[in-house]
């Protein structure tokens, strides 16, 4: 067989021709060849059996309507790549976003920052890595802090980025130039709504917040002021339709929000606030 008849018996399987690029990726992987190797090598022969199987494996799941990120272990976050497990939210674009706003907001100076829900670490990493910042990653399960783990190791941030298991806020009091989290935001109904992708494979305590969706948001901001200083920041990443109720709870905690970004299809997605 040559691996342009792989490919193309593998696409005609799925029957949707945007996978193309998904099954492309599971081939280059399988049989370790970079993207040319695979466009100038499409019509030679298979002879590596060992990668007929990893791929024939990975594919499988991909019918099954894994994640592709899964089935690599890995996912691309701001120009670097991230260990993940089906153990961690797979980290998103949108979540870029709120990376940008805290590189715009703390410039140059090396600040201490708490992540909230850290899971794979994408943020908390990038952050302490292009600002030299000290982040405590704060993540509440067991197997998301293992992923946590090998990605502070795999981008040697070992001093800068300090996993700690928990939920919500440190136990002991301390103080933070900012705060960042993308917690559970979606609701109940969002929820049995979501793609079925997401729904069958992602953790759901990682996506889901309670009823309304706003409950985590809203424990967040209400503790927030014990950890932050006047000046320092919140940045929140939020679901949609939720910014109205978002704007009431800071308020009430002596917050102000300064500006809401919206994300790449226009909908409003991550709030910045000054602690007054
Ligand atoms: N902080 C991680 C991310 O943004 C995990 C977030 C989460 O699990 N809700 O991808």
């Amino acid at each position: 067989m040559l691996y342009s008849e792989l490919f193309a018996s593998a696409l005609k399987k799925l029957d949707r021709n945007e996978m193309a690029t998904a099954v492309e990726v599971l081939i280059e992987s399988s049989f370790a060849i970079n993207r040319s190797q695979f466009w100038m090598g499409r019509n030679q022969t298979i002879r590596d059996a060992n990668g007929l199987r990893r791929f024939r494996r990975a594919f499988a799941r991909l019918l099954a309507g894994e994640p592709l990120a899964y089935i690599l272990g890995k996912k691309e976050f701001y120009g670097e790549t991230f260990a993940v497990s089906p153990a961690v939210l797979i980290p998103r674009p949108e979540t870029e976003l709120l990376v940008e706003k805290a590189l715009e907001l703390l410039g140059q100076r090396p600040a201490r920052i708490l992540d909230i829900g850290s899971g794979s670490g994408c943020i908390a990493i990038t952050l302490a890595r292009l600002t030299r910042s000290h982040v405590v990653a704060l993540e509440k399960s067991r197997p998301a802090l293992r992923v946590l783990k090998r990605n502070i190791e795999r981008f040697g941030v070992q001093s800068r980025v300090r996993p700690l298991a928990g939920d919500l806020y440190p136990g002991r009091a301390a103080a933070f130039r900012m705060i960042v989290a993308n917690p559970p935001y979606l609701s109940r109904q969002d929820w049995l709504e979501a793609p079925r992708e997401i729904r069958l494979h992602e953790p759901k305590t990682a996506l889901v917040s309670g009823r309304a969706g706003t409950e985590i948001l809203a424990r967040i901001i209400a503790g927030a002021p014990r950890f932050l200083e006047p000046g320092s920041h919140l940045l929140l990443e939020i679901g949609q339709g939720q910014r109205r109720a978002l704007c009431g709870f800071l308020k009430a905690a002596g917050l102000r929000e300064l500006e809401c970004v919206r994300d790449y299809a226009g909908i409003e997605r991550v709030v910045v606030a000054q602690m007054e």
